[in-house]
């Protein structure tokens, strides 16, 4: 039996480490944070990859994971529809998510409190360094998976040169409960994935699970998402608190200034359609998330392997974040499958999944140029897409969907369009 190690107890965490032990390796998820990580997450957009990455993980029953849409439309700024579409797709939610991998998992195998901070990887096996509340204690494995997100320690270790690259605009996100809202917005975007499209800026949003994961009509939630350029000056304004402190990188969502929020709904009520405008003012705590996109070159460094945000950032436009994780946690376990927990087996997920993270990234930066703070010839390009364009080709189904889409030829999100990726970056 194999002994494998994965850093980071999150969605892309729970997926490979579920993979894995029905699979019949002995694995130990080490997780930084103590104690309930519910609450930390909102909206996710489902694609069929990721109800086979479910599946695979020992979860059935997926259609009771979300709540179903039938249609896209969009809103202009007096509320009515300016593009509609067919689509049907399931719309999940963070903790749903993570209450059914985490119960799925052996509560042994999954150790919270463990910072970890350095790994030792040679020929024999490797040895994670982590700190604990008793002091830093070591783990040895056969392979260690790295899935600690975009601010990775162990692709800091491995791949310094690579880090997040602000895309120059911000994500307002948050959820409103379905209860509190008007007929008007219940009944013309409630039960649709909507848009609206100001110049430059995007909002999108669809219904969630409200409260205890409820999807009972009249219990459930509308998760938005406000894209908005920011410059690096507006950013650090936005980055920082009422007090005055400065979160580099990310704020938490209770710190976000009541004044920045004040401002962001005052803007809401001129620039959007009113139902988007109702959401925002009856959503007690928006937040916000910088939007960054990482690029890397190699995920495989012998028996370490990155994956999920750790390994590649995609633009949410794509809504590939945690689909991408599910499909590396199964390239993962068909890998050590074929070549066992071994440098090689995570060589060759690299050759499998390397090309697929890069085209992810280009296809969001492509979905996102225009909305960036600053601009570049392909922001101009993209500036003159249509409402349809837009509703069409935002976080589809490519297996579905990709017909709709105008990404200069959908065979380029497969493997053999590195070629063409590298030119729109
Ligand atoms: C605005 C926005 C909208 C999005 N919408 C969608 C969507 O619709 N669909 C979709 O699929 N994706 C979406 N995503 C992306 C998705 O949220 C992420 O891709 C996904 O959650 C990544 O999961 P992960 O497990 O790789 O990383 P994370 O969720 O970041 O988890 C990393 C984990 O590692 C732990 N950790 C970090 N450092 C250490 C350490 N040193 N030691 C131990 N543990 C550590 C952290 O505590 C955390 O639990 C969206 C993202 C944004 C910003």
């Amino acid at each position: 039996m194999s002994k494998i190690l994965i850093i980071g107890g999150s969605l892309g965490g729970l997926l490979a480490a579920n993979v894995l032990h029905r699979e019949g390796h002995d694995v130990c998820v080490l997780e930084k944070v103590r104690g309930s990580m519910d609450g930390r997450g909102a909206g996710i957009v489902t694609h069929d990859a990721l109800f086979a990455g479910l599946q695979r993980a020992g979860l059935d029953g997926t259609e009771t994971l979300g709540v179903q849409v039938q249609q896209r439309v969009a809103l202009d700024v007096d509320g009515q529809e300016v593009a509609m579409l067919e689509m049907p797709q399931i719309l999940t939610s963070w903790s749903r998510l993570y209450d059914a991998l985490h119960q799925l998992l052996p509560a042994e195998r999954y150790v919270q409190g463990v910072v970890v901070q350095k790994i030792d990887n040679d020929a024999t096996g490797a040895v994670v360094h982590g700190l604990t509340a008793e002091g830093v204690k070591t783990w040895s494995a056969d392979l260690v998976i790295a899935s600690d997100g975009i601010r990775s320690v162990v692709r800091q270790q491995f791949a310094p040169q690579v880090q997040p690259e602000y895309a120059g605009y911000v994500a307002w996100r948050g959820v409103c409960d379905e209860s509190v809202l008007s007929e008007r917005t219940l009944k013309s975007v409630f039960e649709k994935f909507g848009f609206g499209l100001p110049a430059g800026e995007q909002i999108i949003g669809y219904p969630v699970a409200g409260q205890g994961n409820d999807t009972r009509p009249g219990h459930r939630a509308y998760n938005f998402v406000w894209y908005r350029a920011a410059s690096e000056v507006t950013l650090a304004a936005l980055l920082t608190d009422a007090d005055g402190t400065h979160y580099q990188g990310g704020i938490p969502p209770g710190k976000v200034d009541w004044r920045q929020i004040a401002d962001m709904r005052q803007a809401a009520r001129t620039l959007l359609a009113p139902q988007f405008a109702e959401m925002i003012e009856k959503t007690a705590q928006p937040f916000l998330q910088p939007i960054f996109d990482v690029r890397s070159e190699q995920v495989a460094f012998g028996r370490v392997g990155l994956m999920g945000d750790a390994s590649f950032v995609a633009r949410p436009h794509i809504g590939m974040g945690v689909t991408k994780a599910a499909q590396d946690a199964v390239a993962l376990a068909d890998a050590i499958g074929e070549h066992g927990a071994t440098p090689q087996a995570l060589l060759a997920y690299e050759k499998n999944r390397l090309p697929e993270g890069q085209a992810a990234v280009a296809r969001a930066r492509w979905l996102g140029a225009y909305m960036q703070a600053q601009t570049n010839s392909l922001s101009a390009q993209q500036a003159g897409r249509s409402a349809r364009d837009v509703v069409s080709e935002t976080a589809i189904d490519l297996g579905r969907y990709g017909h709709l889409s105008n990404f200069p030829g959908e065979a380029a999100y497969r493997p053999d369009f590195a070629a063409v990726a590298s030119t729109i970056l």
